[in-house]
């Protein structure tokens, strides 16, 4: 039996990994910054949450980090924990580049110590490539990244390919798109939008406030997404790949059709804050996966219309 560790198990991507690690036999342990205390709702919500072990570590504390390796020794670790708001890491850069970057080396020098043949499955982010002005990204773009966020991203994904080309360590990168669930809290605006339209839909909200709606991103559905970190370390050679469903849409085409799926006209319930607006912000997100389709045979099914009618359902039977 292979075991996994999930780094960042709490989070959207963690629960739907280990339920696919679990379908697919693995013995599954995840990460939690504090196990004990962490409410590890995502786990109920998938249905995995007593099929795992669960570890406290800091990522950013190498014993930490070190001695989950010794207790689990892993056959893959899949790296997925870390801030991940780029609006929250305009307020947190510290925090942000500590438990991504930092995560990251920590994650990758522990692999090394052990001396064993650990993968390692890096969460990188399409947010590294900032604005190419609509071009679509592949693995040769150059990245540029526009927040801590993405600058931390950054930083990890190029210590990845450095140990990976000094140390010959299996470590690979997957550059992701942007991908939802039900399971995305409600400080992505996403799910913000999603909940709004409900709420307002049901007379218990009265209007939506959003920043800047002319932004466009390829939204794609994150059950698929974990599919392809899996396909990654199932390669004979370690490699990154560019992940998205290719179709961009503007947040505004995402606003409107979460307000239509519950019977309601956008324009009649949202309101723009300027105070809301990024101090810089990616304007065109576009991703082209054609390498991922043609090495790992992963095609995603589901695209915005899809992941926001998902959403919308799933709020709405959450809501009762
Ligand atoms: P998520 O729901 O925010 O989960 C990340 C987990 O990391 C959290 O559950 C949390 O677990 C832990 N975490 C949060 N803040 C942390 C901090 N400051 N220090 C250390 N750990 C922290 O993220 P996700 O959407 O599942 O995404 C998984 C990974 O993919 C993340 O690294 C994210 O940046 C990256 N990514 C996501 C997308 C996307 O569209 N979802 C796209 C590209 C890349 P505990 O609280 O239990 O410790």
């Amino acid at each position: 039996m292979k075991k996994a560790l999930v780094t960042g198990i709490s989070g959207q991507d963690g629960a739907y990994l280990s339920k696919l690690l679990l379908e697919k036999g693995y013995e599954v342990c995840g990460t939690s910054r504090d196990a004990q205390v962490s409410p590890l709702r995502n786990l109920d919500r998938v249905g995995t949450r007593k099929d795992v072990r669960l570890a406290s570590v800091a990522l950013n504390d190498f014993r930490s980090v070190l001695q989950v390796l010794f207790k689990v020794e892993p056959d893959e670790i899949y790296n997925l924990a870390g801030q991940s708001s780029v609006s929250l890491s305009f307020e947190q850069p510290v925090e942000t580049q500590d438990s991504i970057y930092l995560g990251t080396l920590n994650l990758l020098e522990a692999i090394r110590f052990t001396g064993k043949a650990i993968k390692l499955y890096n969460a990188s982010s399409s947010e590294c490539f900032g604005d190419l002005g609509g071009q679509a990204a592949t693995e040769e773009t150059a990245f540029r990244p526009r927040s801590p966020y993405a600058v931390a991203k950054s930083a990890a994904f190029w210590q990845v390919a450095n140990y990976r080309e000094a140390y010959s360590i299996f470590a690979c990168s997957g550059i992701l798109f942007n991908h939802e669930s039900p399971l995305r809290p409600e400080r992505f605006v996403t799910q913000k939008i999603i909940r709004s339209a409900c709420r307002i839909a049901q007379g218990k909200q009265k209007r939506l406030q959003l920043g800047n709606i002319e932004i466009q991103r390829d939204w794609g559905w994150a059950p698929e997404y974990v599919e392809a970190m899996y396909r990654m370390l199932q390669q004979d050679v370690p490699q990154d790949f560019v992940i998205a469903t290719g179709q961009t849409r503007k947040l505004q085409d995402f606003v409107a059709t979460a307000f239509a799926a519950v019977g309601l006209d956008w324009r009649e319930h949202t309101t723009i804050d300027q105070a809301l607006f990024r101090p810089t912000e990616i304007m065109i997100g576009r991703g082209d996966a054609s390498k991922a389709a043609e090495k790992l045979g992963w095609k995603p099914k589901y695209k915005m219309a899809e992941v926001v009618q998902m959403m919308v359902q799933a709020a709405a039977e959450a809501d009762g």
